[in-house]
């Protein structure tokens, strides 16, 4: 598609909710943004969407974790998703984070697919198996993308994407995988191609009439 024509060639900031509260109308689909604190997921986002400090504004280390939305020209919106660092988590802060993110993606009606980022240097942390299990009942579209890809060989990038796509079939999950470097610009194109096509599916999906009942 053409650059002008990307959901990601126009974003903004659009609001920021917590635990009580402030979520916005389930008016558009979204694509949510997940992954353990330092996987490169600001710097994902920015690549995508060609901002240089777009998803670090409200990044404040020790701050209450929120959810921040952001409109993609009004087409739909990307939401960036808290995450928790990968040692030694206080249960309190897991609680907090199962109520905020899990609740939110657990429940979230408008939510039209989900991208999970997993360190390709260390994949299936307990960060990412909790958002796994999170995202197991959920079923909605998955794309994992495996950060920092630049700091692996070429040979270690094909057995990882294979094995992650292996793992991830086996435990019964439709994920597309893929291997993404905001760096080395890795994935960028293809990842934002796929997820244009996710927000265009979406809302074909919610123009259809309902069905009618007998
Ligand atoms: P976040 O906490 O998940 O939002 O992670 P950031 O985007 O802030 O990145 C965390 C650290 O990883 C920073 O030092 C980044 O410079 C670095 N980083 C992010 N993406 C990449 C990448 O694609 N390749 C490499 N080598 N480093 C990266």
């Amino acid at each position: 598609m053409p650059e002008s024509n990307s959901a990601f060639s126009r974003v903004e900031f659009l609001v920021s909710a917590g635990i009580t509260g402030g979520l916005p109308p389930e008016d558009l689909p979204e694509l949510a943004f997940a992954g353990r604190s330092n996987v490169g997921k600001s710097s994902a986002i920015n690549a995508l969407t060609r901002r240089k400090r777009l998803a670090f504004v409200s990044k404040t280390p020790g701050r209450t974790q929120t959810i921040n939305f952001f409109d993609l020209g009004g087409k739909g919106r990307l939401v960036d998703l808290p995450g928790y660092g990968y040692a030694r988590v206080p249960q309190a802060v897991r609680a907090e984070w199962d109520q905020l993110v899990g609740g939110y993606m657990s429940t979230r009606e408008s939510l039209a697919g989900v991208v999970m980022l997993m360190d390709a240097r260390r994949p299936f942390t307990p960060h990412d198996e909790n958002l796994l299990a999170w995202l197991r009942p959920a079923g909605k579209r998955l794309l994992v993308l495996l950060s920092k890809s630049d700091k692996l060989s070429r040979q270690e990038r094909t057995k990882l994407l294979q094995a992650c796509q292996a793992r991830l079939a086996s435990r019964a999950f439709d994920a597309e995988v893929r291997l993404f470097s905001s760096l080395s610009g890795e994935g960028v194109e293809e990842t934002r191609a796929l997820l244009d096509s996710w927000i265009q599916a979406a809302r074909a999906e919610n123009k259809k009439p309902p069905e009618k009942g007998n």
